[in-house]
């Protein structure tokens, strides 16, 4: 059930929470708390969801306003005081967990919430100490600087000023001097910010390796691992998938570029060249926001009643802000208002493929969310991350027969560009998980030593990779424009991790397309409540973590794109 009503996002405004108002709250729910047994104990544990689901709703709206226009002072400062209490929140959450956890009826909160959420909540309950507070409140600081320092970047380019996102489109051109020109100038910036970019790394690792030790931990890895709430896997297990991912992808990878160096005529494949697929540059959509939308709409109707239903809500509502403009923060995202029980998608289009795939990326995250928007407690609702990215990922492929309304006659170019980007995708997103480990096993390394850590990664995973005279990029500096690096370490390995279930996905779809789609509406309806493991076997896929898994995912790709 939802409690917040609203006719258009744009207009949406949630009132600031008062802590001390907060602090009453969670007083009058322990003193119920502490009374209750069985029914009651359920309905204390409904309320103090419903707490949360209000002070989460209030949060994610001031991230997303932030993000939509970096440079609104109002925004930023609402961001700022955000930041700043968001630990406060997590100190009364954290103890109240910590409380249910104990709890003498807990086996009647169990039968009612199942077992899973438990889990997560003693998961949660290692990674929180006020002691850790005021860390907290800096690492959520040095990450909008960096978000901030990213969003001003201004380019000209091919005669146009453009921001960072503004630059993929001269980044996938046809013509390779704008390929090049492009390339240059990213690096170039970020050869000059490269002190700025050292300086906020640097303190985010000392800070991260501090809160660790405060809590308990040997290193940020195992404090990372449990703020990404992995339940059911661990380090070890990434090693060995890892491993898997050198044997089985790697080589193909290389192949996949030796054909792109061929197929684009060049005498040797450059890192500016990496983007395009096709001579002719890759596909782009025909038309602009309008287009895509009304497009998505009759896709969507197409799919079956609950994904029509979904993307009308979206766009009825405006939960949709797609176009690019200054001063908007990059990247694209989906996040939620849980009191209304809706998703919003962000994205920065501009022009190029990547606006089809980012935004039924983000319509796979948001799907999945309308879907399970009712589960309780609200823990449930979003999954861990390597699961969501499933829901995402795999839309990406199930939307593949609707690519002509984007596309036209260049939707087969876009189908084979996409599926090689697939696989060339997993060697890149392993090689940022890997270097986040030897990050964070040297905390006390240097900025320069950090870079040969990414140049020694670079050469394992992508060993194809040259970066010719670009500035700072051939010197290890590449890794600095993954946002993920500053803002959310760790959370990488779960895009390599949820392509190989999207390829699975891809795969079934080819032979049995309405089985597999049922099978991901099914996988969407439940949401986060099964760990990934749970999750993977509830939709009829192999753990990627299973020998021989990414081999057999990767296998079919392999001929279908004969290489
Ligand atoms: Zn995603």
């Amino acid at each position: 059930m939802t409690a917040l009503a609203f006719d258009d996002f744009g207009t949406l405004a949630l009132p600031t929470p008062d802590v001390a108002e907060v602090r009453e709250a969670y007083a009058a729910l322990h003193a119920r708390l502490n009374r209750a047994s069985g029914d009651e104990a359920v309905a204390v544990v409904a309320d103090w969801d419903t707490l949360r689901k209000r002070l989460e709703s209030w949060s994610s709206l001031v991230h997303i306003r932030f993000s939509q226009d970096t440079r609104n002072d109002a925004y930023k400062a609402a961001r700022e005081h955000c930041d700043e209490i968001a630990p406060k929140f997590t100190d009364l959450e954290t103890t109240f967990k910590k409380a249910v956890l104990a709890h003498p009826s807990r086996p009647a909160l169990e039968a009612r919430f199942g077992r899973f959420v438990f889990d997560l909540w003693a998961c949660d309950a290692t990674t929180f100490d006020p002691a850790i507070e005021a860390d907290l409140v800096e690492e959520s600081k040095l990450g909008s600087e960096y978000v901030a320092l990213l969003s001003a970047a201004e380019f000209t380019v091919g005669g146009e000023t453009v921001n960072m996102s503004g630059l993929s489109k001269f980044a996938e051109s046809a013509d390779r001097n704008l390929r090049y020109e492009a390339a240059a100038v990213r690096w170039r910036w970020f050869a000059d910010n490269a002190e700025a970019l050292d300086r906020i790394y640097d303190r985010l690792v000392h800070l991260r390796t501090g809160m660790a030790r405060k809590l308990g931990f040997e290193s940020y890895t195992e404090l990372g691992y449990r703020r990404m709430r992995r339940t059911d896997y661990g380090a070890a297990d990434v090693a060995r998938f890892r491993e898997a991912v050198l044997a089985d992808v790697v080589p193909l990878a290389g192949a996949l570029r030796k054909a792109q160096e061929r197929t684009l005529g060049v005498d040797r494949l450059m890192f500016w060249d990496e983007p395009v697929q096709d001579p002719a540059g890759n596909p782009k959509p025909a038309g602009g926001h309008d287009d895509l939308v009304a497009a998505a709409t009759t896709m969507f109707d197409g799919m079956g009643p609950d994904l029509a239903a979904f993307f009308r809500l979206m766009v009825a509502r405006g939960l949709l802000d797609l176009k690019n403009r200054s001063g908007k923060a990059g990247g694209g995202y989906c996040s939620g208002i849980a009191e209304a029980g809706v998703p919003f998608i962000f994205a920065n289009f501009n022009g190029t493929m990547g606006d089809v795939e980012v935004f039924t990326h983000e319509c796979g995250h948001a799907f999945q969310y309308y879907m399970s928007r009712n589960n309780t407690p609200s823990d449930l609702c979003w999954p861990t991350y390597e699961a969501a990215e499933i829901h995402s990922m795999s839309l990406e492929f199930l939307t593949w027969p609707s690519m002509e309304l984007f596309f036209g006659a260049d939707a087969e170019r876009f189908r084979r560009t996409h599926l090689t980007k697939a696989v060339l995708f997993c060697p890149y997103g392993t090689a940022v998980d890997h270097f986040q480990h030897l990050v964070y096993a040297e905390p006390d390394a240097t900025p320069a030593e950090r870079n040969a850590m990414w140049r020694r990664v670079e050469t394992q995973y992508l060993p194809t990779r040259n970066y010719g005279d670009l500035p700072h990029a051939g010197a290890g500096g590449v890794w600095q424009q993954q946002r993920h690096i500053y803002l959310s370490p760790f959370y990488y390995i779960d895009y390599v991790l949820a392509q190989t279930c999207a390829l699975q996905f891809w795969a079934w779809s080819q032979s049995a397309r309405a089985e597999a789609l049922a099978a991901y509406e099914s996988l969407c309806a439940v949401g986060g409540a099964k760990p990934f493991s749970g999750l993977v076997t509830h939709a009829g896929l192999r753990s990627p973590f299973a020998p021989g898994c990414l081999a057999d995912a990767v296998t079919r790709a392999r001929t279908v794109l004969g290489a």
